[in-house]
């Protein structure tokens, strides 16, 4: 085992005996053994999970995947012992309150007076996105909720799910949402709620949040942002020099509501989302009342202001811990770590501009670089069959792999490309490890070594053949 992994092993073992010491309060349930077919089921399990990417890798920069921080991994276990439930103060007095906790904490990263909003986390970012535009139609259910092109795609749905009526707002040759057609539609069609993205999933695009939230002052609509991915960037726009878009950074507190994912960029396991509502009042819409949940004290439970009843508590210890250990500051903590992807993306999207081979689809605003193999007078189809041979070479070899992704884009984003074809597939790739800023040069040479080696099909595949 890695002495890291050794180390928190330990770790957690002491941390469970802390709790075992206060558990021996009360009787124990058993003392017996593992079963042979209870462990015999764990090792069926790892056999399993081998059947995955390597995640953990430095060698895997592909999609926004990657395991938790140790720390936040060993509080989740711990945690897990006693399984408290945040939907109300006595299912979890403990991590209810830690709830709190970090929420003030993420709110004050996006420059919001703490005590004055009203907030929890949620099972994640679709989660949270939905309470977000429930809000949005209850305070203006005749009114449409507008998103861009480039938002992620649950918007539209969730849209559905809520019956209300959703209207894109078409992007910039950036992949940020156009401004002139956000005030076009503001104009005709009096969205009540814009949704822009601070840090699109497909390319990491910043939408330009103060010029939205001015436009949305003067048509009188709310501004709700989706940072699911990107919202602790905020932290690095605070860095001198900033290394992310200060202006968008800097207009985040003028929504009304944001959605942030721990789980993304929080360095959290998975079951990690988190809403933000400045105006606390919100809460109002959340009234319910049930018999059966347990209330007992005269505060607000997490339950009434949340959409969903059961969540765990493990997660919100998990992210406490994680934010004890490795604060929200902009240098130190988290901060540094997200500045090392960062700069891992811009000598990525720099060593691609120098490639002869390869070409930057999109500016690269975050940690995601998507760029294309490159050679003058190829059209979509050639330049996608192109990427899915680099992008399997690079996977499946033997020596070294490297795994990214892949994207579908506007072809129009290539402008290179020779006329046909409406869609082009290209190359993605997420630099959310520290790691990956130094090794992201090497990954480029990589990449532009198996692009020259992938020009042509091998011989005897036709494109569009599997191998
Ligand atoms: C990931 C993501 C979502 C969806 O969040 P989940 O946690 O996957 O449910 C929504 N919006 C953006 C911008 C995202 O990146």
């Amino acid at each position: 085992m890695s002495i890291r992994r050794a180390a928190w092993l330990r770790a957690l073992a002491d941390a469970v005996e802390r709790i075992e010491s206060w558990e021996s309060r009360w009787p124990v349930s058993d003392e017996e053994n593992p079963s042979e077919g209870e462990l015999q089921a764990l090792s069926e399990l790892t056999d399993r999970l081998r059947d995955n990417y390597p995640f953990g890798s430095p060698s895997y920069a592909g999609q926004m995947l990657k395991p938790p921080h140790p720390v936040a991994w060993a509080a989740y276990a711990a945690t897990t012992l006693i399984n408290p439930n945040n939907h109300a103060l006595d299912g979890g007095p403990a991590t209810a309150q830690m709830e709190r906790e970090v929420i003030a904490e993420i709110a004050t990263m996006f420059g919001f007076e703490p005590s004055a909003v009203l907030g929890h986390l949620t099972s994640g970012g679709t989660m949270a996105n939905l309470e977000a535009l429930w809000i949005a139609r209850e305070l203006h259910p005749e009114r449409p909720i507008a998103y861009g092109a480039n938002a992620h795609y649950t918007h539209s749905r969730v849209c559905g799910v809520l019956g209300a009526r959703g209207i894109e707002v078409p992007c910039d040759g950036d992949g940020r949402m156009d401004l002139d057609a956000l005030e076009r539609r503001l104009r005709h069609d009096r969205p009540g709620t814009v949704v822009a993205s601070f840090g699109t999933t497909g390319v990491g695009a910043l939408d330009p949040v103060r010029e939205i939230a001015d436009l949305c002052v003067r048509y009188d609509a709310r501004l709700h942002v989706d940072a699911a991915y990107g919202g602790f960037f905020a932290l690095i726009g605070e860095r001198e020099p900033a290394l992310i878009d200060v202006s968008a950074t800097k207009a985040l507190r003028r929504a009304d509501s944001v959605v942030v994912d721990p789980h993304k960029h929080g360095l959290q396991p998975y079951g990690c989302g988190c809403v933000i509502f400045a105006d606390p009042t919100v809460g109002r819409f959340y009234k319910h009342d049930s018999p059966y949940t347990y209330f007992s004290s005269a505060e607000l439970h997490p339950g009434e202001v949340t959409l969903e009843c059961s969540r765990s508590g493990s997660a919100a210890a998990a992210l406490w811990t994680t934010m004890r250990a490795i604060p929200l500051t902009p240098n130190g903590g988290l901060g540094d770590m997200l500045a090392a992807g960062r700069q891992a993306a811009l000598v990525f999207a720099d060593a691609i501009a120098d490639a002869p081979n390869l070409r930057l689809v999109y500016e690269a605003q975050t940690d995601i670089v998507v760029f294309a193999p490159y050679e003058e007078g190829l059209d979509a189809a050639a330049t996608s069959e192109w990427t899915k041979r680099v992008f399997r070479t690079l996977m499946t070899d033997a020596q070294s792999p490297l795994f990214l992704a892949t994207i579908r884009v506007d072809s129009a984003a290539c402008e290179w490309l020779r006329e046909g074809g409406k869609e082009v597939t290209v190359l993605r790739s997420v630099l959310m490890k520290p790691e990956h800023r130094a090794r992201a040069a090497g990954f480029v040479e990589t990449i532009s070594r198996a692009a020259g080696a992938q020009r042509t099909p091998p011989a005897g595949h036709e494109p569009g053949a599997s191998p």
